[in-house]
């Protein structure tokens, strides 16, 4: 069992991470040179190749043991790694994904997407964000203590997050492999640059298919439009249900609550959202509670002619899908029911509908005030000198639902490099380098004083050296 390197203030930790910052950097822009697209029909080259590149990072950060977990079915290889720290100190899984999604929007870009580019403090390129800035940091936190972290930190680096993988659902399986006292989820980030979060909570999705076929086929309107029932104008008035006259969901049943922690201002939101000038938001109530703690439904996909080339009839079927995002300790199969229940009771013109249940993803919520959380929260305080809030995020992650299955009693401490203004998945995906840098340094403090608080209620770990 190695020693654990003597404890460093946060002062001396932020002075190493300095240090270390144009290393990080250059790892970043190498990695971010990599297209690891995990999607069908891109090439596998690059995601070995992104894969080779992490696992030497790893090796050169000192990392003995690394090796590719082998699950059953058809996946990037999932990159495991173990750095024990002294007896009796906890341990701590990072988890993070080294592929990324395709950036088929060239010409929307500013700078070529597969060549990092440095502007204003930031770095451009598709993944800066989402996600290889969070293993440079992961990996940028052990190099702080020479390889020698103050507790036992286990890496999980997968290469297929964004398409989907059997590894989304391998956890439970095989949940000796993700023991581990606390997880650092890192696939997200800040609120906003300057302002560290937390992001405790994520919401739910559920699929909902609703149908109906009026006509045994398409019928002249001229000669029959205005008494042959028009399926596309009843599916369209029975999806105008589905809100009020404000926007805000007018389904019963499903959980809505106020939103307590950080949130965008609304001049935030409608500056990332787009919102043309003049314009009013959909809903009620705070910002965080119409898009975090509040059920959102979206009409995602209608089937009906494209307006040129329409042809004058009455539609004899009509199909809609609808997503519906569900509070995140609201089970999605219950939200989902609600959803049914209510499409199924419609009769518009008096006609009714088919209504089919699809996918279902539950939502996340954080256990909060555990060691993790409040060392998490210190963490982050101290790396930014700016108190840390808490955040929920729109979408799903369900690794982190698998991960919170395999290992329920590990803290899911979900923070990491990017912010709200990084524009994943989108045209100019960038991190700000002070924010990586930031990142860094509440990493390592995190693990220092995540292993102070194991030191307090285990007497043994007394013996081992570094924690006093
Ligand atoms: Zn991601």
């Amino acid at each position: 069992m190695p020693d654990a390197s003597p404890l460093l203030s946060t002062a001396q930790i932020k002075d190493v991470v300095a240090g270390l910052m144009p290393v990080l950097e250059a790892e970043l822009v190498g990695l971010v040179g990599i297209p690891s697209v995990a999607v069908e029909g891109f090439p596998d080259e690059p995601l070995f190749a992104a894969h080779e590149m992490i696992v030497g990072l790893l090796t050169d950060a000192g990392v003995d043991e690394v090796e590719d977990l082998l699950i059953p079915g058809k996946t990037a290889p999932v990159i495991r790694a173990c750095v024990p720290g002294p007896v009796g100190a906890p341990t701590v899984l990072l988890y993070s994904h080294y592929d990324v999604v395709p950036a088929d929007d060239v010409e929307l870009w500013d700078s070529p997407p597969f060549e990092a580019d440095k502007r204003d403090g930031a770095l451009y390129g598709r993944g800066t964000a989402d996600s290889k800035a969070n293993i440079i940091a992961m990996i940028g936190a052990l190099r702080v203590f020479g390889g020698r972290p103050p507790v036992t930190v286990k890496f999980v680096i997968e290469g297929q997050e964004e398409f989907g993988s059997p590894f989304d659902t391998y956890p439970p399986e095989a949940p000796e492999l993700f023991a581990a006292d606390a997880m650092i989820i890192a696939d997200v980030g800040s609120v906003r640059p300057g302002s560290p979060t937390l992001t405790v909570a994520l919401r739910g999705s559920a699929q909902v298919v609703v149908e109906l076929t009026t006509l045994g086929t398409d019928k002249h309107n001229g000669l029959y439009g205005g008494a042959a029932p028009d399926a596309r104008l009843a599916l369209i008035r029975a999806l105008a249900t589905l809100h009020d006259e404000s926007g805000d969901v007018a389904v019963e049943g499903l959980l809505r609550e106020p939103w307590a922690g950080s949130t965008y201002t609304e001049e935030e939101f409608r500056t990332l959202a787009e919102v043309r000038e003049g314009l009013p938001l959909l809903g009620s109530g705070g910002i965080g509670e119409r898009i975090w703690s509040g059920p959102a439904i979206t009409v995602t996909g209608i089937d009906a002619p494209p307006v040129d080339g329409a042809v004058n009839a009455v539609a004899s079927s009509a199909r809609a899908v609808i997503n519906l995002r569900v509070h995140p300790r609201q089970p999605a199969a219950q939200a989902q029911a609600a959803l049914v229940r209510h499409l199924q009771a419609l009769r518009p013109f008096g006609l009714e509908l088919t209504v089919t249940a699809g996918e279902t993803g539950d939502g996340f919520a954080a256990a909060q005030g555990g060691p993790g959380f409040d060392a998490a929260l210190s963490a982050l305080s101290q790396a930014w000198d700016a108190p840390a809030g808490l955040m929920a995020g729109g979408g799903s992650i369900p690794i982190v639902m698998a991960l919170d299955t395999a290992v329920p009693g590990a803290e899911k401490l979900l923070f990491g490099a990017t912010d709200g203004y990084a524009n994943i998945h989108g045209p100019n995906e960038r991190v700000l380098l002070d924010e990586l840098e930031k990142a860094v340094v509440a990493k390592a403090v995190f693990f220092q004083e995540y292993a102070r608080t194991f030191d307090a209620r285990t007497p043994e770990a007394d013996t081992a050296e570094g924690s006093k």
